[in-house]
């Protein structure tokens, strides 16, 4: 016998399993005005003729339905089907796929007036009709209702409807309430003792010093605490708390960083596609072999000058090699080619220096009256030695 209570709730978890639905004749509900809301406001103070003021508390009685029961209501929001405000717009899942098919097939916007109820908007009704309030016709016992059941709709224009409705497995209610439709297909489950269990499973979260049975049933001391609830919803809502969550965040970071740091890559690349720096332009291929010490002989010096006449001259630093090469060669004096131009090598001189660093020749500089002094010096040398060895 101590394990009833489980078989009932085991009962309520499986689809077809669960207490015959036993509903309760009513009159179409239509939303009024919103009652004055107020925070930490109960269900038992809720005034106003709409049950959107228990909106807080329908989010998570919804949400703690389908912990309990993952997938037992499925939102049917979508392409032409328009819901009011304070409409939940969930169905079984079987009533979702239908009523967008019928959707499909007619091609036109369907408006919805009224689909799931929870058990504390039905308690609401309730109570209003019991005070006669909100012109309500006849309203079913919390728990008791088709509309809490995620099977039932209210549309507009039912006539336009019907056909549609009809091919998806929806029945029309008839005469006595004419804007109602039921889902009959299959798989579908008796949800008045889930939705009933769902409330005793949030108070019971919610007030560990206060615990109720959690058997599915509506009675005194369910309504008593349904009526203490908060309208806006519990301190802890559906859903048992998931520390997990965090852990996984922490861990996600490492991704970021590899993709940032594979990026540097591109700097190397760049300095290995360069080419590698050509030789400087102006470097000449004798100035190159030139330690970068050695400093060429300035053009002003005068080798020849101090040289004695009877010694034949020295060729001066390689600077001068390609413009001067056999000019001085002692050794056969007659194959030397001939002495250019004094005018001629002076300029070749100076062209071949222009823009050579630690040259003292430099582009623009006045002609230096030494460096013609020089020459002059030479000529008369080697004219001497001519004449001296033609004696
Ligand atoms: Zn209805």
């Amino acid at each position: 016998m101590r394990w009833l209570p489980l078989l009932l709730i085991a009962g309520l978890l499986l689809p077809g399993c669960g207490p015959e639905d036993d509903y309760d004749p009513e009159t179409p509900w239509v939303e009024g005005e919103l009652g004055t809301w107020r925070a930490g406001l109960s269900v038992a103070e809720a005034g106003g003729c709409s049950t959107g003021i228990v909106a807080g508390l329908s989010r998570q009685l919804i949400a703690e339905v389908n912990c309990l029961r993952p997938n037992t209501l499925t939102d049917f929001s979508g392409a032409n089907i328009v819901a009011g405000d304070v409409v939940w717009p969930f169905l079984q899942p079987g009533g979702t796929t239908g009523l967008r098919a019928a959707v499909r097939a007619r091609g036109q916007n369907i408006r919805i007036n009224s689909a799931l109820r929870t058990l504390a908007q039905q308690y609401l009704l309730y109570r209003w009709w019991q005070e006669g309030r909100c012109n309500i016709g006849l309203a079913a016992r919390p728990g008791h209702s088709n509309h809490e059941s995620g099977l039932a709709l209210d549309i507009e224009d039912n006539a336009g409807w019907r056909a549609s409705l009809q091919a998806q497995s929806f029945q029309w209610f008839g005469a006595d309430d004419p804007v109602h439709f039921d889902y009959r297909g299959a798989g579908t489950v008796a949800l008045s003792g889930l939705s009933i269990l769902a409330f005793q499973r949030l108070w019971n979260r919610n007030h560990r010093g206060d615990l109720i049975d959690e058997d599915g049933l509506y009675g005194p001391q369910t309504e008593a605490r349904l009526r203490a609830s908060p309208t806006d919803g519990f301190a802890i809502g559906a859903c048992p708390a998931e520390p997990p969550p965090p852990p996984p965040v922490d861990a996600a970071p490492p991704p970021p960083p590899p993709p940032v740091d594979a990026a540097p890559p591109p700097p190397p690349p760049v300095d290995a596609a360069r080419p590698p720096p050509p030789p400087p332009r102006d470097a000449g291929p004798i100035l190159d072999a030139r330690p970068p010490d050695e400093e060429p002989e300035p053009l002003d010096a005068e080798p020849v000058a101090e040289m004695p006449p009877e010694t034949p001259p020295e060729a001066p630093d390689g600077g001068f090699e390609p413009d001067f090469a056999g000019t001085f060669a002692p050794e056969s004096p007659d194959a030397r080619p001939p002495l250019p131009a004094p005018a001629e090598g002076r300029q070749s001189a100076e062209a071949r220096f222009t823009g050579t660093g630690g040259c003292t020749l430099t582009p623009g500089a006045p002609a230096d009256s030494n460096g013609t002094g020089a020459w002059a010096l030479l000529i008369l040398a080697l004219g001497r030695r001519r004449r001296r060895a033609r004696a």
